[in-house]
């Protein structure tokens, strides 16, 4: 099912949308920002419009604009949370990518469940909550059930004050029934990304393995929703193509879920290539993303789709993710490793990793410097633990109700991470900004916040509303 041609990825229609707004002026570009502060999303032309802005001073309005739809929604919250790869083995070829099939300069290995429970035991000492799981496309000895083993594994660790709280996934493309049995284990979000939306792109960068199959891949979220999974991500790999083309061919992405399942992704990421090992094209992309450009794409998604989440990883440098903070980005992982193993040993930018990082900081420095900037690090998760996923998730978020829960949560779940994890010089930014922010807040939201703090700060964890 689903192996035919994923036709709501219109190229000809994207590029006529792109030709037909490229000369938009000053006065078309304002109308959009305006509607895009109303908070309701845009339209096809209308992100089209915004991709050809390169006029400084419209930029500027562009930025301040995201700034504000990002600040009314998301206010300073940042959800934290460290990628967890548990196999680099794959029987792709993906020519991007350091664990492609005929890359022979990495050491292989699959960590047993043993070995990742030693992984999560070294992410929770840190404080993290949120572990998204990352494999390549090939499985030891049980196949998929690998992958259900080990979310297993991770929910199963417990320690004194921690455990992980929500398996985020992203492993390869599934069949209808393995999306079921991936439900069933308890996930978050499953996690894809197209990589690029152009077919003749894709087709020069997969030259190996299932990942050929564009459409497979293309269809993969729809599956994963008849399957009962309500929290799916999407993403493009920027870089490969033209990045006006695969925003508007990721809204077209967007279109089609809304249309058939009544709901969104619940996150978009915005990887950009990074040198890998033994790749040319990643460290020389066909179609270099500039910063400006990048700071442009995630602005962009932020008012063309303004209540989904948007993710930065570690991909980018400390300096590109704080930038990108206040146009849009709502999640960021922190104290990355890409390489199975990694948290254990202790190992920086191994040359076993997928690609090379820009931020190696810790989870206390990185926290640290997030606070200090006056965002709140959250590692709350309490909407998937209650049920708040999918259309729910987004009925509460539409009219802004979803703060009354966020705020107060984002606000309990930092200060159990100060108590238990931070160092004092990051626990003494931290508890200053928690009393700075409540003072701030008003109505049911401070007494909900007031409230979970001091039950925190009494020696109880894991609360929220
Ligand atoms: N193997 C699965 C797949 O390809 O869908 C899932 C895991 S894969 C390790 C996760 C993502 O890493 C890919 O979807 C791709 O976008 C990204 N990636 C691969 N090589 C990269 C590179 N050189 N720079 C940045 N991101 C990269
Ligand atoms: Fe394998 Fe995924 Fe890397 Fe492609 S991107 S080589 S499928 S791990």
């Amino acid at each position: 099912m689903y192996n035919i041609l994923a036709d709501f990825i219109n190229e000809q229609k994207i590029w006529d949308i792109l030709e037909s707004n490229k000369l938009a002026d000053f006065g078309k570009i304002k109308e959009v920002l305006a509607k895009a502060s109303e908070m309701k999303g845009l339209n096809l032309d209308e992100v089209a419009t915004l991709t050809n802005i390169s006029d400084p001073e419209m930029l500027s309005e562009l930025f301040n604009t995201a700034n504000k739809v990002k600040e009314t929604i998301y206010g300073k919250r940042l959800v934290i949370f460290a990628p967890l790869y548990i196999s680099n083995l794959c029987a792709n070829e993906c020519l991007y990518c350091a664990f492609r099939a005929t890359n022979k300069d990495i050491v292989r290995s699959s960590l047993s469940q043993n070995q990742i429970a030693k992984e999560v035991k070294a992410l929770i000492s840190q404080g993290q909550k949120r572990v998204l799981l990352v494999a390549g496309e090939s499985y030891p000895k049980r196949g998929f059930q690998y992958v259900l083993d080990s979310i297993k594994t991770i929910y199963d660790v417990k320690t004194e004050h921690g455990e992980v709280r929500r398996v985020n996934v992203n492993v390869a493309p599934l069949k209808t029934e393995e999306f079921k049995l991936l439900k069933g284990s308890g996930i978050g979000t499953y996690q894809i990304f197209q990589e690029t939306y152009h077919r003749e792109t894709y087709n020069k960068v997969h030259v190996g393995g299932k990942k050929r199959d564009y459409n497979w891949r293309a269809w993969s979220l729809h599956r994963a929703m008849e399957a009962g999974i309500d929290d799916v991500g999407i993403g493009v790999l920027f870089g490969l193509f033209d990045y006006r083309f695969e925003i508007l061919a990721m809204m077209q992405h967007i279109l089609e879920l809304e249309d058939k399942f009544n709901v969104g992704p619940h996150t978009i990421s915005v990887p950009r290539l990074e040198p890998a090992t033994n790749s040319n094209i990643a460290s020389h992309p066909p179609f270099p993303v500039s910063d400006i450009d990048f700071r442009k794409i995630v602005a962009i998604l932020r008012l063309a789709v303004p209540y989904t989440g948007i993710i930065m990883s570690t991909r980018e440098t400390a300096k590109m993710r704080r930038e990108t903070f206040a146009l849009g980005v709502s999640q960021i992982s922190a104290g990355s490793r890409t390489n199975p193993g990694g948290y254990e040993e202790e190992s920086e930018d191994d040359p076993s990793g997928q690609f090379s990082l820009g931020d190696h900081r810790s989870l206390d420095e990185v926290i640290r410097d997030v606070a200090s900037m006056g965002y709140i690090p959250s590692f709350c998760t309490a909407c998937y633990r209650l049920g708040r996923t999918g259309m729910d998730f987004m009925d509460l978020a539409k009219p802004g109700d979803i703060k009354l829960h966020c705020g107060p949560n984002a606000l309990s779940s930092f200060k159990e991470y100060l108590m238990n994890y931070a160092s004092p010089e990051t626990s003494e930014i931290g508890n200053k900004l928690i009393y700075e922010t409540i003072a701030e807040m008003k109505g049911i939201a401070k007494q909900r916040a007031e409230k979970l703090v001091k039950r925190v700060a009494a020696g109880k964890d894991d609360v929220y509303c």
